[in-house]
């Protein structure tokens, strides 16, 4: 943010340019280095999860605004405000902020920077060859030492919105305004992939979305970690699955269901000779799958902030654990960890720390 005052040495660089922009429609600057953006390396942050501010409004964003307000002048102010269409001039400042100018541009830049790398498409990014890492410590490679193993893994490290976490009864904020949960699967092609440390299935047409805050989130995949990854009440369950879905800027969203040692799982069941083949092979055509079959079994769901759960670890996806336990059989659990590679038969990543962050619980209002 900035207040009134000595010009900002950002701006000033492009100045001119600014000023001859408004007929032209874009510039080219050459080369301009982001790191003339001015602030103190070790200054306060106010950090919390946000949305894009203009439509369409993207949620999960993680934002980090600078404590402490920089300044820029009138000339600067003015020259920015006559460059955008007529209309727009005062579009981001609100009258609290009467001498605080919101230099929308500076977040603008910082989103194009930051978003191609945090949200760039961690879906397919998500590590395909496990050799990298293990579920053992004993290696070096394992879940404690995954964020110094490769530099794009640092969020396994030191992030603050880790996953999994344990969902603990007492501690969650009960939010009937969450809704109930708005799928609109449908069915469609989809192959079995043998991952190494999982096994997924991965959806290769339109299988329909998940609806959040209005933001569509489209079903790309699901896959099973055993035992569960999530935990309820210190209890940690026979197996987790794990259906992610990914919106049109990147923004990940997975449900989770928890599994307990018990009847067959009627989805697992339709794909359990190709589970059985598909360890040698790698992928195996499924023909049409319908999602549809994935059993929820409740409408109440646990609702936090966290990341992926494999190296990268990227942050800012919003995790929906169903509050029910299914069951899987022995023969199922079996199957599943037979078919990943040597070593990932247990793939769950143990529980990580919360850093105050809410849990919320939906769960509909008559019963
Ligand atoms: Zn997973």
């Amino acid at each position: 943010m900035y207040k009134l005052g000595s010009p900002d040495a950002f701006i000033e660089q492009i100045l001119d340019h600014i000023k001859s922009v408004k007929t032209v429609g874009s510039l080219d600057l050459g080369e301009i280095n982001p790191a003339d953006i001015k602030f103190q390396s070790r200054s306060e942050y106010y950090r919390y999860v946000g949305s894009l501010t203009i439509p369409p409004c993207t949620e999960g964003v993680i934002w980090t605004i600078l404590k402490e307000a920089r300044t820029a002048s009138k000339e600067q102010i003015l020259a920015l405000r006559e460059a955008v269409h007529d209309g727009m001039m005062e579009i981001h400042s609100k009258s609290y902020m009467k001498f605080v100018f919101t230099f929308i541009f500076t977040f603008l830049l910082f989103l194009s920077i930051s978003l191609p790398t945090t949200f760039a498409s961690p879906v397919e990014n998500e590590v395909e060859d496990e050799s990298h890492f293990t579920y053992k410590e004993l290696n070096g490679k394992g879940p404690k030492n995954w964020g110094r193993l490769n530099s794009t893994w640092k969020a396994c490290g030191n992030g603050k919105l880790q996953s999994p976490i344990d969902l603990l009864n007492e501690r969650v904020q009960i939010f009937p305004t969450l809704g109930k949960l708005k799928r609109g699967y449908k069915p469609a092609p989809a192959i079995l992939k043998n991952r190494g440390h999982d096994i997924a299935v991965e959806w290769k047409g339109d299988a329909g979305k998940l609806v959040i805050n209005n933001t569509d989130y489209e079903l790309k995949q699901c896959h099973w970690h055993s035992p569960s990854e999530h935990t309820l009440n210190n209890t940690r369950y026979k197996q987790e699955l794990h259906i992610v879905h990914q919106n049109s800027e990147g923004g990940i969203a997975v449900i989770g269901i928890l599994y307990k040692l018990g009847r067959p799982d009627t989805f697992i069941d339709q794909i359990l000779h190709h589970i059985k083949a598909v360890g040698a092979i790698g992928e195996i055509d499924l023909g049409e799958i319908d999602p549809k079959d994935i059993k929820f079994g409740s409408r109440k769901y646990y609702r936090y902030l966290g990341s992926l759960t494999v190296p990268p670890c990227t942050e800012g996806v919003i995790w929906t654990i169903l509050k029910k336990v299914r069951t899987v059989s022995k023969e199922q659990i079996h199957a599943l960890r037979e078919a990943v590679h040597d070593g990932f038969e247990e793939n769950a990543r143990p529980t990580q720390w919360k850093h105050g962050r809410p849990v919320y619980l939906y769960r509909p209002k008559a019963v």
